[in-house]
């Protein structure tokens, strides 16, 4: 994998901060989210299979709460593809120096171009494209950064179909990340660019909270009394991925406590760890979740007035 190393130097002397891997996120890793999974297959399977010369689509964004899969789902499309993944965090392409923050954006497809098939992740992309003409941008960074990422996804969709021609764009995807769709710049959410946008927000029911949870456990050695169906009722549909998260790791410790009280686990894996109901009785009873019922409101709103 001498490859992987030489671009991960390559991305620090660009002075950003991009990283390319392979992600091992797998899809029964994520719990739910089907939808999402189809949409972003759609996009990147179908020019991966076909041979024509149609235009592709340059990109899906997925938008709402944080921590509710954006970067997970980006992982696991790339793992189950098999395309490298190049995260890009947006505001650490921003330099201040006259003419790098597009010259980094530059190198981002770049470099991806060098390693396809690859899907580059924006994160935070409204840091790195908000709206032009909006105020606060001095010296018109964010006005030559939207520039330039629209020319780069243009690119994109106009992408020759030779593969092995390293300056052909074919073969390399771009996912992008937001809480606040309304703040990105609204050319780049046009076709040809990031046309499809996809939300993923908290999951309105129980068995979609069981999936998160299912997906959560699915390496738990998990005591027989164990019930997630009964942990599920009752509770409020405000429960981040997360969040869920935050409560399966908060569970295995307390058996990791309790069987510490109980005798010396300094042998044991933690595979073979018992996580029981009560363990998790108690995370649930602990957790505060990460995202306010009003900000909640507002993220819903915000997928009304973009659908
Ligand atoms: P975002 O990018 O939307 O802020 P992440 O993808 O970073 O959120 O999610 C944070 C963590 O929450 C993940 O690493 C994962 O452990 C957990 N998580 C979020 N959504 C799910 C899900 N649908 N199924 C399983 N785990 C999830």
């Amino acid at each position: 994998m001498k490859w992987l190393k030489k671009y991960a130097v390559a991305g620090k002397d660009a002075g950003s901060t991009t990283n390319l891997s392979i992600p091992t996120v797998k899809w029964q890793d994520i719990g739910g989210l089907e939808h999402a999974k189809q949409e972003i297959l759609d996009i990147i399977q179908s020019p991966l299979q076909s041979h024509s010369n149609l235009k592709t689509r340059s990109g899906v964004l997925l938008y709402g709460p944080p921590g509710c899969g954006k970067t997970l789902l980006a992982k696991a499309v790339a793992t189950e593809c098999q395309l490298n993944f190049m995260s890009v965090k947006g505001p650490e392409l921003i330099n201040a120096y006259v003419g790098e923050s597009e010259r980094n954006v530059r190198l981002v497809f770049e470099r991806a171009r060098q390693a396809k098939p690859c899907v580059i992740f924006f994160d935070e992309l409204d840091a790195l494209a908000p709206n032009r003409g909006a105020s606060g941008d001095s010296g018109g960074v964010s006005d030559r950064v939207v520039s330039q990422l629209l020319a780069e996804l243009d690119d994109i969709s106009n992408a020759s179909d030779d593969e092995k021609d390293s300056t052909s764009n074919k073969g390399v995807f771009v996912i992008g990340a937001t809480n606040r769709p309304d703040l990105i710049d609204p050319a780049l959410l046009r076709p040809g660019r990031f046309e499809r946008l996809v939300y993923l927000g908290v999951s309105k029911t129980h068995e979609g909270q069981l999936k998160v949870l299912h997906a959560l456990t699915r390496k738990f050695n998990l005591a027989n009394d164990v019930n997630l169906k009964i942990l599920l009722q009752n509770r409020e549909f405000n429960l981040t991925g997360a969040d869920f998260y935050a409560i399966c790791t908060d569970a295995f410790m307390n058996a990791v406590s309790r069987e510490t009280s109980e005798g010396d686990i300094s042998n044991k894996q933690s595979h073979q760890i018992v996580v029981c109901q009560d363990d998790f009785e108690k995370a649930f009873n602990n957790i505060t979740p990460s995202v306010s019922a009003v900000d909640l409101e507002r993220y819903e709103s915000l997928q009304d007035s973009f659908n």
